[in-house]
């Protein structure tokens, strides 16, 4: 990778200070939504939630390698809290591609300056790797479009004030049949779900949302009538190798907290680390996740060069991810009794181990991103 330059260190450098100032806002309480909104709108303050939104719409005008910087940063310092911003993001991009003109500038400079939260609604019961088989159904109606039908899972749900979801027309046409729509949460027949009771995702929060018979307008619409499966596949791919960049942001974290124990912790006269049954095996964790970043950046300069990334995105995705849950569970491993929560280091590594789990299925679970990969071998 090249060196940083000045405005990428500086970039760098504001996420570290900005991470370091909010590091106490991790204290999770009880109210799982206030948590979430707090977190959410510390993140949209520093602008965080529209990195991707041009400056003239009040956005910080990043591109995607920049972007991915940033994320890393932040996922190294806070890890495992990014989720919320990540899933702006992706609905950014989808406003980018499917909107047009003035609808688009005044949708993302809305997201920009009132610093919203977008969620986005594609997943159902019967519908996860399989999204063709969506349930969720859009009638064209008078007035625009009718939606009904259930999400399962939403980031952002109970904090969004704008949603995007998926649905097929009345006619089963699979994937060709798809459309997105933007649907404000607080229209009559939206029904936002209990909050999940999520391991890990520390400060975000998520959960299902009901559609029964929503009335939308017909600019609602994203992109052209049947065009929702494009729209995701451009956004999915876009969005991969930005969850790369914060898996390697929260991998760094815990290798450098496992390294540390390893060198410090004295076991039959020596540090473990003296031990090549844990030494060889950091080892190969360092190149992976070396490789991790190597790939992410590839990806995320290619979306920047305008050159075909989606093999290296699902790529940098997978690799990321599950380089992130070898190293978690490696320093839950080595952590000992620690684990448990003994300390500050060892409460850290076991809420990034809890966040990789995950991990592995946000954006295309990995054998996903291993079909997506073999398509183009
Ligand atoms: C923390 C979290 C947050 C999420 N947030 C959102 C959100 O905001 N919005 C949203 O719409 N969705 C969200 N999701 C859902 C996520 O996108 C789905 O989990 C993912 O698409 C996989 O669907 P599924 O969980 O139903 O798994 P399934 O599709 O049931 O797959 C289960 C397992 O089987 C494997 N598998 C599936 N099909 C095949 C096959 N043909 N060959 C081989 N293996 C296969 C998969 O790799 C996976 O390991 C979230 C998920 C998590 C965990």
């Amino acid at each position: 990778m090249h060196p940083l330059n000045e405005r990428q260190q500086a970039l760098v450098d504001d996420a570290r200070r900005f991470a370091c100032e909010h590091a106490g806002i991790l204290d999770p309480g009880d109210d799982r939504t206030a948590n979430a909104a707090q977190l959410y709108r510390a993140y949209a303050r520093g602008g965080y939630h529209a990195l991707l939104i041009p400056e003239h719409l009040g956005g910080r005008g990043l591109d995607y390698v920049n972007t991915g910087l940033v994320y890393e940063a932040l996922s190294y310092h806070l890890p495992a809290t990014l989720h919320g911003p990540i899933t702006t993001a992706h609905c950014i991009e989808m406003i980018r591609i499917g909107c047009q003109g003035a609808r688009r500038e005044e949708l993302l400079s809305a997201i920009a300056s009132k610093g919203l939260a977008v969620g986005f609604c594609l997943t159902e019961e019967g519908a996860g790797s399989d999204i063709a088989s969506l349930s969720t159904r859009a009638q064209r109606s008078p007035g625009g479009f009718t939606i009904t039908g259930d999400k399962s899972i939403v980031i952002n749900h109970a904090i969004a004030s704008l949603l995007i979801v998926f649905a097929a027309g009345p006619a089963r046409k699979g994937r060709a049949g798809l459309n997105a729509f933007l649907v404000d949460p607080a229209l009559l027949g939206v029904r936002i779900g209990k909050p999940c009771e999520t391991p890990g995702f520390a400060g975000n929060i998520m959960g299902g949302v009901a559609f029964d018979g929503v009335q939308v307008p017909p600019d609602s619409l994203l992109g052209e009538n049947d065009s929702g499966y494009f729209l995701l596949m451009e956004t999915l791919d876009k969005g991969r190798p930005l969850v790369a960049a914060s898996c390697a942001g929260a991998a760094k974290k815990a290798f450098d907290l496992v390294l540390d124990h390893a060198k410090n912790r004295v076991q039959f006269g020596k540090p473990l680390f003296s031990f090549q049954g844990i030494s060889l095996p950091l080892a190969e964790l360092a190149t992976r996740l070396q490789a991790s970043r190597l790939l992410t950046f590839d990806a995320l300069s290619r979306i920047d060069g305008n050159r075909t990334f989606s093999l290296e995105a699902s790529m940098a995705k997978l690799h990321a991810a599950d380089t992130l849950l070898d190293i978690a569970s490696f320093g839950v491993e080595i952590l000992g009794y620690r684990a448990a929560g003994a300390s500050a280091d060892a409460r850290e590594i076991v809420r990034i181990h809890q966040d990789a789990q995950l991990m592995k299925s946000i954006d295309g679970a990995a054998n996903v991103q291993k079909m997506v990969i073999a398509s183009q071998l």
